[in-house]
This record gives structure tokens, C-alpha cells and sequence, in this order.
């Protein structure tokens, strides 16, 4: 018998990868998602790929008595991957409150269902945004944390914590906590990607859209940074590597790893926008068409991380080639039936 993982936001742009990568490696899915900003055909895309439609179920992870059905029913599961929550920055400095509720609800509500139904271990979605502006690159997972600058950022800062003081109270429980960099790109299919709605926040789906049309040109945001070449600096990392991460933590604790572990993963590299442009540029043979627009607020000017931590304990590095990231994001794109 398959090994059972639940996997909440699992229709989601990370979710739908990771459960294609969870169940190339032999594993049953079960999807948990109220689709606020994501669709059911998500998961027809990973059908297409795999051929496996993963069992969904519509629930709202803050809704405690609906996530305990749905926990009730796959009790025999040895994990979860906790990817469900709001993501966009700017919104999260508008709507403080729904933001607690709706990331730290469910987050706690699953977090009872494993203890109540006895499930050991849980992936946790953080991100790199815990570390603010760091005093020195790259970052490892000792950098010491910064006050996170938007509700969004303290959603995850609090998560970890919250995680944290869990295991430390359960000892039959065990947490691996990602903290991801940039996740860009798409599978190489092109059937799953990010699918963003309205006006997109990050610059892999700006890119995108402008080179299809949809938008006019990108705002480049800033040029006047202490970096290299002037432009932010990042660490974009693809995201079918960033799904394969989630497999290899749950291996590690399937296999007996306890207690509570943090991971960065990234490439272990930084792209400037500039940089990422001229990169879509060559991998694709599009032209972006760009301004030089003012600095965004809250954007630090450089960040990127020291992954060798992920590569020493679980064995995994990303390896794709930024331009086939590239390359596959643009296919995504170039996909109308995929999406909504
Ligand atoms: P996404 O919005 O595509 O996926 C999140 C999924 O969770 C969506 O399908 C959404 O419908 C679902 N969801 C939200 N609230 C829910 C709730 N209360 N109950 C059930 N489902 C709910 O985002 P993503 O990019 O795939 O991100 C996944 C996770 O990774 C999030 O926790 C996000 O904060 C974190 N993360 C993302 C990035 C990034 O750049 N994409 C970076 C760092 C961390
Ligand atoms: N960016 C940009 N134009 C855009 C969106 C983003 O110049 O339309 C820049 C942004 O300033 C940052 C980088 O691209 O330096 C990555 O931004 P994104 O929002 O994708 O991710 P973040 O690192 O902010 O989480």
C-alpha cells in the first residue's frame, strides 16, 4: 500500500507540483484545498502528467470542524505538507486581520488534527522573508531572524514558532520547516504553473505576461541599488526542484529524523532583474519591453541563500538550469487550456 500524504493548498502553484513529485515517488495524495486562489484544473493538470487524479477534497483549512472530516477520513496518512495560506504581500498590509485568521487558523487547526488522529510529520511552508534585510550574504539557517515587514511575513515568523512550541510539546511529532527563496517556472509539460489573478505582485509572471501581451511592459523596480549592476538581487529557484525538496523532508523523517528542522532552499545563487530579463530574453527569443520605475517599498536589495545545509542532511540540491526554468514558464504561459 501507497504511503498517504495530505497535502492542504495542494491545487495551488507549489502544491500541484510538489503532488506530482509526491506521487512520481510512490506516493497516494490527498488534496485539501477551499481554491481561493486556485482551480480544480490544477489538478487535471497533474493528472495529465502523471495520470493520477489525486483525491480532492474542497475544505477551508479555518473551518476546524470540516478539516477534521477530511482528517478523520485519511487518519492512516504518515504526513502532511501544509502549503495552504494567503501569499501576497501588499494585500496582507491591507487586510492585517484576515491574514492571521486565515494563515494561522488553519495552520493550528492542522496542527490538532495530527495530534488528534495521531499523524507524525508535517511540512511547513516559510520562506525566505523571515530573514528581512541580512547584515551578510548568503544566508544560512543560523542568520538571525529580522522583524518580518509586512502581516504576511509574520504569519510565517509566528508558523514557525507556533510549529516550534508544538514538537517541543509532542515529541511524537516532527516538523521540517522550508524556508523558500524565489520559486519560479512551470512543469516541463506546461499542463501546471503560476496562475495568478489580476495584476501580478512577482516578477517571473510580470515577465511572462508582458511577453504574451497582457501587460504593456514591465516596471523594473529600481536601478540604483548597492548591487553589481544596480538591480535587486535574488535567488529563483525552479520549482519542480523546490517539489522534490518536500519529498526528500519527508522522507528524512519517515526515516527517523526528529524533532523540529529548518532548510533553506534555494540555488545558492543571486539574479538581478536585469539579469533574469536578458536571461528570459535568450531562453525564449521574446523581448521584454521594460521601464526603470521607482524602488518598491520593503524590497531588501539583496538576498540569496547558503543551501548546502538541504544538500548535507536530505540529500537534495536544485539542478535546473535557470534556462529551462525559463524555457518552461514561458511554455505555461504560451498554454491556454491549462488555465482558468
Ligand atoms: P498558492 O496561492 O498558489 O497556493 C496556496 C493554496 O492554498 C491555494 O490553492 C489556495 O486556494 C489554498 N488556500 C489558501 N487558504 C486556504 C484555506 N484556508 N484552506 C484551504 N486552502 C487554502 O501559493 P503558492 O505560491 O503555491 O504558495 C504555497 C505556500 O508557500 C504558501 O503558504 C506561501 O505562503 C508559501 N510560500 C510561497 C512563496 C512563493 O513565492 N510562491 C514563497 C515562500 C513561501
Ligand atoms: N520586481 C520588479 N518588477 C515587478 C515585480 C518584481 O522589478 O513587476 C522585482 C522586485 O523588486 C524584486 C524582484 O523583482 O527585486 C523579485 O520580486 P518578487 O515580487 O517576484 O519576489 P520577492 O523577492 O519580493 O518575494
Amino acid at each position: 500500500m501507497a504511503q498517504k500524504i495530505i497535502v492542504t493548498g495542494g491545487a495551488g502553484y507549489i502544491g500541484s507540483h510538489t503532488t506530482v513529485a509526491l506521487q512520481d515517488a510512490g506516493f497516494d495524495v490527498i488534496v485539501l484545498d477551499n481554491l481561493i486562489n486556485s482551480s480544480e484544473k490544477s489538478l487535471h493538470g497533474v493528472e495529465k502528467i502523471t495520470g493520477i487524479h489525486p483525491e480532492f477534497i474542497h475544505v477551508d483549512c479555518t473551518d476546524r470542524d470540516a478539516t477534521r472530516n477530511a482528517f478523520k477520513k485519511h487518519s492512516d496518512a504518515v504526513g502532511v505538507i501544509h502549503f495552504a495560506g494567503l501569499k501576497a504581500v501588499g494585500e496582507s498590509v491591507e487586510k492585517p486581520l484576515m491574514y492571521y485568521r486565515n494563515n494561522l487558523d488553519s495552520l493550528i487547526n492542522v496542527l490538532e488534527m495530527m495530534r488528534e488522529f495521531n499523524i507524525p510529520n508535517i511540512v511547513f511552508s516559510s520562506s525566505a522573508t523571515v530573514y528581512g534585510n541580512p547584515d551578510i550574504l548568503p544566508v544560512t539557517e543560523e542568520t538571525p531572524l529580522k522583524p518580518a515587514q509586512s502581516p504576511y511575513g509574520q504569519t510565517k515568523v509566528m508558523g514557525e514558532e507556533i510549529i516550534r512550541d508544538m514538537v517541543r510539546a509532542t515529541p511524537t511529532i516532527n516538523a521540517t520547516l522550508l524556508r523558500y527563496f524565489n520559486p519560479i517556472g512551470a512543469h516541463p509539460s506546461g499542463q501546471i504553473g503560476e496562475n495568478p489573478r489580476g495584476i501580478p505582485n512577482n516578477l517571473m509572471p510580470y515577465i511572462t505576461q508582458t511577453a504574451i501581451g497582457m501587460r504593456e511592459q514591465l516596471s523594473i523596480f529600481g536601478d540604483d541599488y548597492d548591487t553589481d549592476d544596480g538591480f535587486c538581487v535574488r535567488d529563483y529557484i525552479d520549482v519542480n526542484d523546490l517539489a522534490r525538496a518536500h519529498v526528500a523532508a519527508l522522507r528524512h523523517m519517515i526515516n527517523g529524523a526528529h524533532g523540529a528542522n529548518v532548510f533553506n532552499l534555494g540555488t545558492g545563487h543571486g539574479v538581478s532583474v536585469m539579469e533574469m530579463v536578458n536571461a528570459f530574453e535568450s531562453a525564449t527569443g521574446v523581448k521584454i519591453k521594460y521601464k526603470i520605475a521607482p524602488r518598491r517599498p520593503g524590497d531588501v536589495p539583496a538576498i540569496w541563500a547558503d543551501a548546502t545545509h538541504a544538500k548535507r542532511v536530505l540529500g537534495w540540491s536544485a539542478n535546473t538550469p535557470l534556462v529551462d526554468t525559463l524555457a518552461s514558464a514561458w511554455r505555461w504561459q504560451q498554454n491556454p487550456d491549462a488555465k482558468d
